[in-house]
């Protein structure tokens, strides 16, 4: 069965041709009944207010939030990881709708405006032992957001040094970053809950494929998972 790509809004192409690179057919998702024709979703990174603003007047959020409850396979890079955090601070965000199920309180353009957005190399040992291939990855910061705190359930993937720059004047609850400056501080930029894979950063926007294909290796499992247990339940 094929991979959803949430597509009202932002990188949805990019996923899409990524999924192909590795052989697998990417759906575009606009609508809430055809999320039951997948398996999996990916919610790419885009604008978050946008894009919530685009999935309530599809009203998406039922049908999204089920999916995540369900235990179904869900990705989220950028705007995807603050649509699939509990909870989401910083500029912008009064009243923004989420899907929720990510035990984690993301700040939102954590690293600043468009023109300090970056790349990094990315140390992500998880990764580089499942999948193989050079020690690091190119971090893709695209006015990214940083994840300020995790539940105990959640496994951190990745983390970069917090930079220096001026909180913004203007957002009272732009994270400490000035305080941070030269200290030894790193904020989270990966994540993995259960079913649930998220990034700061756009492994879709590279031409390194492992992100995705450790994204499939979870769908797999979980649903290996799922059907050996369906079977358990089956008195037959
Ligand atoms: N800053 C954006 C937001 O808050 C996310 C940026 C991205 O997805 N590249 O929605």
């Amino acid at each position: 069965m094929a991979v959803g790509v949430l597509a009202l809004q932002g990188s949805f192409n990019e996923h899409i041709a990524a999924l192909r690179r590795l052989g697998v057919k990417g759906v575009e998702i606009r609508k809430p009944e055809q999320l039951q024709s997948v398996r999996a979703l990916i919610i790419p990174g885009g604008e978050s207010t946008t894009m919530a603003k685009l999935a309530e007047y599809h009203n998406l959020f039922p049908a999204l939030r089920e999916f995540v409850k369900m235990g179904k396979p869900v990705w989220g890079t950028c705007a995807g990881l603050i649509f699939l955090a509990n909870k989401a601070s910083g500029q912008k965000t009064g009243g923004q709708e989420l899907i929720g199920g990510l035990n984690c309180t993301v700040h939102r353009n954590f690293f600043g405006s468009q023109i300090q957005s970056f790349e990094a190399e990315l140390s992500v040992p998880e990764i580089v032992t499942k999948e193989g291939g050079s020690p690091t990855f190119r971090g893709v910061f695209i006015r990214a957001p940083g994840i300020l705190e995790v539940g105990p359930e959640v496994q951190v993937l990745a983390e970069v040094p917090v930079p220096y720059r001026k909180p913004a004047k203007s957002d009272p609850a732009d994270g400490n970053l000035e305080e941070n400056a030269g200290s030894e501080k790193k904020v989270i930029v990966a994540v993995k809950q259960g079913n649930l894979l998220a990034t700061a950063f756009h492994p879709e926007l590279t031409a390194d494929t492992r992100w995705h294909s450790y994204f499939l290796k979870m769908v797999d499992e979980l649903s290996q998972e799922a059907s050996s247990s369906t079977l358990e339940d089956d008195p037959t």
